[in-house]
């Protein structure tokens, strides 16, 4: 019988925006439709809108609302980061310095930037993907402009030392930055006590609408603009705003940020038994990534003897939603570059699964899952000849 009801175990890739948030979001699609730079009343509503999710991002991050801006996403927020502080500190250096497991968002850009003459140090991780603050320091020269590492892994889940590391950065006067897309909701920041000079961040990672994010800058840091036009956003970042995405990503951080250790106790709940439960039903079965400094509701794993992506499909025909790695490498057939750099072989890096648990978990879904996933392994290993 075809399961109707969906099971999704991906989070980390995406999430339904809350109906609170989209309640909050509508009036400003219709009788609040006002362009912000006009000079009418309903202009001014559409700016007081604004100013309060600057406000609502703000607090959430221990921010001041003047260092908030507005983006498309979290792919603009990196871009926009690194390229920007590569651009402003051309005169005082070209290098750069990131990780081997950042996002694409970070990584393709450091990229583009190393064919405009940049050069890029990609620090390696440990087995559970934790970068050595002090392979930062070491990795800093004369000519270090930025430091970019992720706040918390969006494939194997594993937290940054991001406080200690951004006080490195923060000795020698490079500006750190910080793609925090994947912590928001999970984990408590502070931009001051953790040492953050810019942070990046997504709306539709904590239940907020897709295609609006922030760039958290700190007052003083000089940073050029990466979109050019208008005077929006204080003249640093171009374009009519997306007013109810702006209202939405405000509604939704304020939610997800009330009380986030209820929340990521839950989910810490909710996979310690999934995953006590695979361990326990399933040989052959390792799980990638830090074991305590991981991202509350992130399992990710590697099953000997089997094809990632043909488990997926056996899982998608029951009804689970989950992934192989990150949503945007998937279709590409080239293994993870997150779990080739914590060491994991090829082989085993196509036999991942990746289970993001949120707030459409329900401990039925564990239940669900634990009594479906042994036997799709099994019957995975019988095919390939590969198990008993
Ligand atoms: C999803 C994600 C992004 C990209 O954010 P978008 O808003 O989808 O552009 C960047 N970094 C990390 C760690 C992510 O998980």
């Amino acid at each position: 019988m075809p399961e109707d009801r969906i099971r999704y175990f991906d989070h980390s890739a995406t999430t339904p925006t809350h109906p609170d948030v989209v309640a909050a979001m509508l009036p400003y699609f219709t009788e609040h439709f006002g362009n912000p730079s006009s000079l009418y009343g309903i202009a001014e509503e559409s700016r007081e809108a604004i100013a309060r999710a600057r406000s609502q991002v703000a607090a959430a991050i221990g921010a001041t609302p003047e260092e908030i801006f507005f983006t498309a996403g979290g792919t603009e927020s990196d871009n926009w980061a690194i390229k920007g502080i590569a651009h402003a500190h051309r005169d005082r250096g070209d290098h750069i310095i990131t990780t081997a497991i950042e996002h694409h968002a970070v990584l393709h850009t450091c990229a583009f930037l190393e064919e405009q003459g940049f050069s890029v140090t990609y620090l390696p991780v440990d087995r559970e993907g934790r970068v050595d603050p002090a392979a930062v320091r070491d990795a800093i020269t004369d000519h270090t402009i930025l430091v970019t590492v992720m706040t918390a892994n969006n494939e194997v889940g594993t937290v940054q030392p991001i406080r200690e590391i951004g006080a490195i950065a923060r000795e020698h006067g490079i500006p750190f930055h910080t793609d925090a897309v994947q912590a928001i909701g999970n984990l408590e920041l502070d931009v001051d006590e953790d040492n953050i000079d810019l942070l990046s961040l997504s709306g539709h990672k904590f239940y907020g609408p897709k295609g609006i994010g922030a760039l958290y800058i700190k007052n003083g840091t000089k940073i050029a603009n990466l979109i050019h036009g208008g005077g929006q956003e204080r003249g640093r970042r171009a374009g009519t705003e997306n007013l109810p995405g702006v209202v939405g990503l405000g509604a939704a951080i304020e939610r997800a940020c009330t009380d986030i250790p209820a929340h990521a106790a839950r989910l810490a709940g909710l996979r310690d038994r999934l995953l006590a439960g695979i361990m326990e039903g399933i040989p052959d079965v390792t799980l990638n990534g830090h074991p305590t400094e991981r991202l509350p509701g992130n399992i990710n794993l590697s099953f000997g003897g089997i094809d990632g992506e043909a488990l997926l499909t056996l899982l998608a025909m029951k009804g689970i939603c989950a992934s192989t790695g990150s949503a945007c490498s998937s279709g590409s057939d080239a293994p993870s570059h997150v779990l080739l750099a914590i060491g994991t072989s090829p082989q085993r890096a196509r036999a991942s699964l990746r289970l993001t648990l949120g707030d459409l978990t329900a401990d039925e879904d564990v239940d669900y899952l634990l009594a479906l996933l042994p036997g799709a392994v099994e019957k995975l290993r019988r095919l390939s000849g590969a198990g008993a």
